[in-house]
């Protein structure tokens, strides 16, 4: 028999994960699996992991081609710097926020929030339990680097094989993130503003690359302004600075720029760097509209770079999660080879 076409269809819900395998051409369900999540409004992430490791697993996702993975919406999983929970994570019908939503909404009027992002916060929005965490945990706000949702969350987790972050970094739909209070419908963006009104701080997570009107020289002069001390690599990981380069992106995006992961954020050449940038910008855009994204250098130590033939290097980049691939001819300065 020839094989089948199968998708994968995944459910996080409130109470459960559950994994339903179908032939895609025909729509007949072919597998299931279920497991449960614990009760309770906060949960650490964890339990969905592991939820997702028993519903998906004896076999369940062989011959599987694709993943789609839905769930709660709402809700609140903060991050810090190395993708790791911050705390456990708020769900959406978890109440204590729910003075928090009445404050967004006396201060700014409903009719402001509706026309921002096309909804008044309630209780179960993202953006009034940001607020609670500025009012109750303010020291866990301070870690969090990043936001996501709950299954944001574990779509990047089955991304990543279950290492904390994605290599390109998080992902979300604009269903999910028009039900978090601080992401416009209307024009798809990031409302940052609102976000600073809910957590009464600067803003931690950077400019989204791929945000419409997002401009590359503006994201080159933060990067650059990070200064002498750290490195390029280091700087373009950082979401406080840019969000969503992930590894990937930032090798591919310091080899088109003849750029080393290892030169110092506050030397480094504006123009190339603005230039990378903008590069990456229209390369992200044409992935995003189904185009094969480039792939020069990433996951390919030891192989010769397409421009000059020496063969490529590849070292971790600070801690686990964060990897630099480079060419030690194109790419100078850069420290001694290590195995991938
Ligand atoms: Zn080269």
């Amino acid at each position: 028999m020839p094989d089948r076409p199968l998708v994968a269809g995944v459910d996080t819900s409130t109470q459960s994960c559950k994994v339903v395998v179908c032939d895609a051409e025909t729509g007949e369900v072919v597998r299931t699996g279920r497991a449960s999540h614990p009760d309770g409004t906060e949960v650490d992430p964890r339990h969905w992991w592991d939820a997702w490791r028993e519903a998906s697993g004896d076999g369940i996702l062989d011959g599987v081609s694709a993943i789609a993975v839905g769930g709660q919406q709402h809700g609140m999983v903060l991050l810090d710097e190395h993708g790791e929970v911050v705390r456990p994570a708020l769900l959406w019908n978890d109440t204590r926020s729910a003075q928090a939503a009445d404050d967004l909404v006396a201060e700014l009027g409903a009719q402001a929030w509706a026309d921002a992002t096309g909804l008044v916060p309630v209780a179960a929005t993202t953006v009034s339990k940001l607020r609670w965490m500025s009012t109750h945990e303010p020291d866990n706000l301070a870690r969090a680097r990043t936001c996501v949702l709950p299954h944001d969350w574990l779509t990047g987790r089955i991304r990543a094989d279950g290492a904390a972050a994605p290599d390109d970094a998080w992902t979300t739909d604009g269903g999910d993130a028009s039900g978090t209070g601080y992401w416009s419908a209307g024009t798809r963006e990031y409302r940052p503003d609102l976000l600073r009104l809910a957590t009464g701080t600067e803003l931690r997570l950077g400019p989204d690359l791929l945000a419409a009107g997002t401009d590359a020289d503006a994201l080159a002069r933060r990067v650059v302004a990070a200064g002498a001390t750290r490195l390029l690599g280091d700087a373009l990981l950082d979401r406080r600075l840019v969000a969503g380069i992930g590894n990937m992106w930032l090798a591919e995006l310091l080899w088109h720029g003849r750029l080393s992961p290892w030169a110092a954020a506050g030397d480094v050449d504006l123009a190339a760097l603005a230039g990378a940038l903008g590069w990456a910008q229209a390369e992200m855009r044409r992935a995003v509209a189904g185009a094969r994204p480039v792939r020069a250098v990433y996951r390919r130590a030891g192989r010769p770079c397409p421009r000059c033939r020496t063969r490529f290097y590849y070292r971790g980049l600070g801690d686990r999660n964060r990897t630099a691939y480079w060419c030690p001819a194109c790419q100078v300065p850069g420290p001694a080879e290590r195995a991938a």
